[in-house]
């Protein structure tokens, strides 16, 4: 529930208050709502009075939260949560921001020359792999930290914050010290210890829904990091599974509009990994603007026959520019910009 504080309420007349629920074991989360001083109230209500609450000297109304995720719930938080990294916003409703690169970092050559493509055609932010969660222990599994200061190099040049995926907490420093945008990927979607400690940190997460899980258990796994204190999460949609067998996954576009109701955070769409198939990723990223994303997270190789992992969704730089100019006019029919 939501505690709303009556206007011009002096902080130390709540101190008590506040303390009372601390000992009870109840979380407070401070915040404002519309202005007004408000505290989150998380736990087992069993051990209060509500009716008491209500009658409290400084609490002028409750808003009870109906959804198990409190701090992702838009009852929480109306307003839109805007995530700004260096010069760019995520999730403000206007600008769609495109995340591109390849599936993993190869050699400082690729993903140089992959950068320098992916941001001429317009993309904001460099994505790579440099730790990867592959199915087979015996496929490519990443440069480790190495890749991840070739992306940061090819990112600096060009400009663009990079983002790439976090696969436990050992590499945490390595990642809060370079890179812009820690993702955590669908296989770790539950990961609670892992998310526990993105929670700590205040750097943006890019979590992407787990291929077996519900909207909701996605909510909840973004609540672990909110409830941790971080408050920059962006939801990535990446397909999930269905009985179809046509596409590597099935790609959910119903979240968006699901999601916009829900939360405040901003979503995002991968339609490589949803599709598994290049020549499908133009027409699911034309859908997912159509439809309300407020960005893609798109797989570019230069040679994508050639690329290490998941070349064959991978879009080349030449089909990438043509998905770029396709996208700013779909962006353009719904009053927003590319
Ligand atoms: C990726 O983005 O490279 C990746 C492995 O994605 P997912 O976790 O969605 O499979
Ligand atoms: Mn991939």
């Amino acid at each position: 529930m939501l505690l709303i504080m009556k206007k011009h309420i002096e902080e130390d007349h709540i101190q008590d208050l506040l303390q009372t629920l601390k000992t009870k074991g109840l979380q407070l989360h401070r915040c404002r709502r519309n202005g007004q001083l408000a505290y989150g109230l998380f736990g087992d209500k069993t051990k209060i009075d509500v009716q008491e609450l209500q009658n409290h000297s400084s609490i002028e109304d409750i808003i009870s939260i109906k959804e198990p995720y409190k701090l992702a719930s838009r009852t929480f938080h109306p307003e839109d949560t805007i995530i700004s990294i260096k010069n760019i916003s995520i999730g403000q409703n206007q600008d769609i921001v495109i995340i591109a690169g390849p599936c993993s970092i190869e050699n400082q050559e690729q993903i140089e020359t992959i950068a320098k493509g992916i941001h001429h055609a317009g993309a904001k932010l460099l994505r790579g792999g440099a730790y990867k969660p592959r199915t087979s222990p015996y496929t490519y599994q990443g440069l480790g930290e190495m890749g991840v200061q070739f992306l940061k190099k090819a990112g600096d040049t060009h400009a663009m914050p990079i983002v790439s995926e976090l696969m436990s907490e050992d590499q945490l420093q390595d990642f809060i010290d370079h890179v812009d945008i820690i993702q955590v990927g669908a296989r770790n979607m539950q990961n609670f210890s892992l998310l526990k400690a993105l929670g700590k940190i205040r750097k943006p997460i890019l979590l992407k829904r787990g291929f077996s899980n519900t909207i909701e258990e996605w909510l909840m796994a973004a609540e672990y990091i909110l409830a941790g204190g971080n408050s920059q999460v962006i939801l990535c949609e990446r397909g999930i599974r269905t009985f179809e067998t046509a596409t590597r996954n099935t790609l959910d576009l119903s979240v968006i509009p699901i999601i916009k109701e829900k939360t405040h955070l901003p979503i995002i769409i991968d339609p490589s990994h949803a599709t598994g198939d290049w020549k499908r990723v133009e027409a699911m990223s034309l859908a997912a603007i159509a439809a309300g994303a407020d960005g893609l997270m798109i797989e570019v190789h230069h040679q994508p026959s050639c690329a290490w992992s998941d070349g064959f969704q991978c879009l080349t730089i030449e089909n990438f520019e043509k998905l770029m100019e396709k996208g700013r006019k779909v962006a353009h029919a719904i009053g927003r910009t590319l």
